[in-house]
This record gives structure tokens, C-alpha cells and sequence, in this order.
């Protein structure tokens, strides 16, 4: 079954804003458990995943800074937000007795691990889920580049980008009722059009390492082992 997967490594990245589900700040946990099943399922298909989660649900450092806040003061504490999301995923992923482990590059010793890449190889190799917080742990970078990065470090097959549209459009659906939905997309064409789909950095990171981008929908049920398997909708970011 395993070898019927189209991606068997895979980094999965949340936005902080995916756990909120319907409120307008912070974590809503039925919606966490939902990504939680999600993810346990994928895991029982055979895959090996890894999660990034943003925090743009509780603090990010450009709002903050826009307040008057000093940027890389802003962006400590949107890091910050990143690990309060990633002790609740896995949280409500051991609920459900899946294996986890989260690695912050930001060292908060006493309640998760630091970031080590080889470490965290063992970890997925031993069918924990890891879960990167933090970002990258500099400021003026977000979670999408952390994503980018790790997908690399840990030799990802993919990058799974769960958003709320099923894909990447050529314009936004919800402006623009001829916009259509790419099956697959250059990275080169989503730099050049300046789509919004992930930051330039993170797709820049993933063109120079070529590991494919897929861009699907969280709110459908069974969409995430969908791409694993190649199937359902989605567009795929590659050469
Ligand atoms: N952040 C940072 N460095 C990183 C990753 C994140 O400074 O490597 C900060 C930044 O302020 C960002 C916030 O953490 O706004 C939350 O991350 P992000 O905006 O990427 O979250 P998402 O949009 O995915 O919810």
C-alpha cells in the first residue's frame, strides 16, 4: 500500500489562521483535532510527515510593527505565537496516539526540543510526527520559508501547502469569476505573476532545490491523503 503513495515524505504547512476554523483569533481545538485525524490517517497510509504552523492566528511581527512596534521585537513574539500552535497540534495529535515531537529554533528547553536536523531524521524515521516551531528563528522571515527549509532538510518529496482554495488560480476566484485553477504551475510563472500562494523566498528556496509544491484545500475531507496519493484536486508548483 505504502508504495502506492505519490509522496511518502511530505512537510505539511498550516496557517496559523487554518486552526482558527470559524473565529477570528486564536485556536479553535475541534478544528486542530480535524487536521490531527488528517494527519493520523496519512501517517497509517505509510507516510512520514512533518508540520510547520504559522501563527498569524495569534501575533504577526508586520502587524506589530505597523502599531509602532520595533520589527524584530514584532517578529520574536510572532515566533512565539508559532510554538503556542505547535504544543496544541501536538497535543491533540498524541490524543489520538500519534507519536510527536516539536523542535523549535528557538530554544525553550523546558518544553519542547531544540531544532536538530538529524535528530529530527530519527524522529520521522521512527513514524513521529515532528513539528517545526518557530520558523526559521530570525526575524524578517515567516513560517512559509521555515516550511521551504525544513521540507529540504528533511528531504521531503513535497511540500504540502493546505489553504483554504483547492489550488492556485490565475487570478482570485473570489474577485475574478473568470479565474481558473492551474492543474500545474511553473515556480518560475508564480514569481513572475507575483501569485499569492506562498512568500518568494519559500518558493525560490523550493525551485532552487526542486521539490515539488502542492497547494490543496484543508476544508475537504480526505483531501490530504488525496495528494498523497496523487489524486483530487490541487495544483502542483514545479519545474
Ligand atoms: N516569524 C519570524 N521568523 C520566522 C517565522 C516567523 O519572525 O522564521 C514571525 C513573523 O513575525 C510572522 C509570525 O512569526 O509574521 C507568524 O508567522 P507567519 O506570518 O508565517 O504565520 P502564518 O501566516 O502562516 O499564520
Amino acid at each position: 500500500e505504502t508504495n502506492k503513495l505519490k509522496y511518502r515524505r511530505v512537510l505539511l504547512k498550516l496557517s496559523g489562521e487554518a486552526l482558527m476554523g470559524g473565529g477570528q483569533f486564536g485556536i479553535d481545538i475541534p478544528t486542530c483535532e480535524q487536521f490531527a485525524r488528517a494527519i493520523a490517517e496519512a501517517r497509517e497510509a505509510g507516510a512520514e510527515i512533518c508540520l510547520v504552523i504559522g501563527g498569524g492566528n495569534i501575533f504577526r511581527g508586520v502587524a506589530g510593527a505597523a502599531k509602532g512596534m520595533e520589527r524584530a521585537q514584532a517578529d520574536s513574539m510572532g515566533m512565539l505565537a508559532t510554538v503556542m500552535n505547535a504544543l496544541a497540534m501536538q497535543s491533540v495529535l498524541e490524543n489520538l496516539g500519534v507519536p510527536t515531537r516539536v523542535q523549535s529554533a528557538l530554544n525553550m528547553d523546558a518544553i519542547c526540543e531544540p531544532y536538530i536536523r538529524r535528530r529530527a531524521h530519527r524522529h520521522m524515521e521512527k513514524g513521529r510526527v515532528v513539528i517545526f516551531a518557530a520558523g526559521i528563528g530570525n526575524p524578517f522571515f515567516t513560517t512559509d520559508t521555515g516550511a521551504a527549509l525544513r521540507a529540504i532538510e528533511m528531504n521531503c518529496d513535497a511540500l504540502l501547502k493546505g489553504t483554504q482554495v483547492d489550488g492556485v488560480y490565475t487570478a482570485d476566484p473570489k474577485l475574478d469569476a473568470t479565474a481558473t485553477r492551474y492543474h500545474q504551475v511553473a515556480y518560475q510563472e508564480i514569481l513572475a505573476k507575483d501569485l499569492k500562494v506562498m512568500d518568494s523566498s519559500a518558493v525560490s528556496l523550493m525551485r532552487d532545490n526542486n521539490i515539488p509544491i502542492v497547494v490543496f484545500s484543508l476544508k475537504e475531507e480526505g483531501s490530504l491523503l488525496n495528494v498523497l496519493y496523487g489524486r483530487g484536486t490541487s495544483t502542483t508548483i514545479t519545474k
